[in-house]
């Protein structure tokens, strides 16, 4: 298993490397983004939006769960962090086998409803604003991917 790994040096560099990322996306991609508050999930969903010619401006989704955003590829931008220990069924599925890209902020504590192929990245806060971030790509798709973007 392969794993990817790179340092960013202010949220600019991470908005970057997602809009960067964001140009391999393709239709049904789904991308989980792990990480503490403040790691800069967010900030890169942002970048990724923009790769993805979102014009609107992508805020964090906690108090609405599931926010979608139209682009080059529809965007579905969901942060689970409060539905933790809810058992509702939310309709995830409808969204997973959607034609859009779904970034799950917090997936691991849906990770029952998440389907088993997917690209995991991990924010790790560093000193000021450094970030590691770690690529988890699970699945030929999700290997492919990120091999065009480290090439
Ligand atoms: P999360 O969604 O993981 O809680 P946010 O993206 O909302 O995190 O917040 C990250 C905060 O850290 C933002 O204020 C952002 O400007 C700041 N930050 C500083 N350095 C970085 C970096 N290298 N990458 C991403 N965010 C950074
Ligand atoms: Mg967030």
């Amino acid at each position: 298993m392969t794993q990817y790994e790179l340092k960013t040096m202010s949220p600019e560099e991470t908005s970057q490397f997602a809009k960067r990322l964001a140009d391999h996306l393709q239709p049904g991609d789904i991308i989980a983004l792990e990480g503490d508050l403040g790691a800069g999930k967010t900030t890169f969903t942002k970048g990724l939006a923009k790769g993805l010619d979102i014009k609107r401006t992508v805020n964090s989704p906690t108090f609405t769960i599931i926010k979608e955003y139209k682009g080059r590829l529809p965007l579905y931008h969901m942060d689970v962090y409060r539905v933790a220990d809810s058992l509702e069924d939310l309709g995830f599925d409808e969204y997973f086998e959607g034609n859009g890209v779904t970034v799950v902020e917090w997936a691991h504590l849906i990770k029952e409803q998440l389907p088993s192929d997917l690209l995991t990245i991990y924010l790790y806060h560093k000193e000021g604003e450094q970030r590691k971030i770690i690529l988890n790509p699970i699945g030929p798709r999700y290997e492919q991917l990120c091999k065009e973007i480290f090439q």
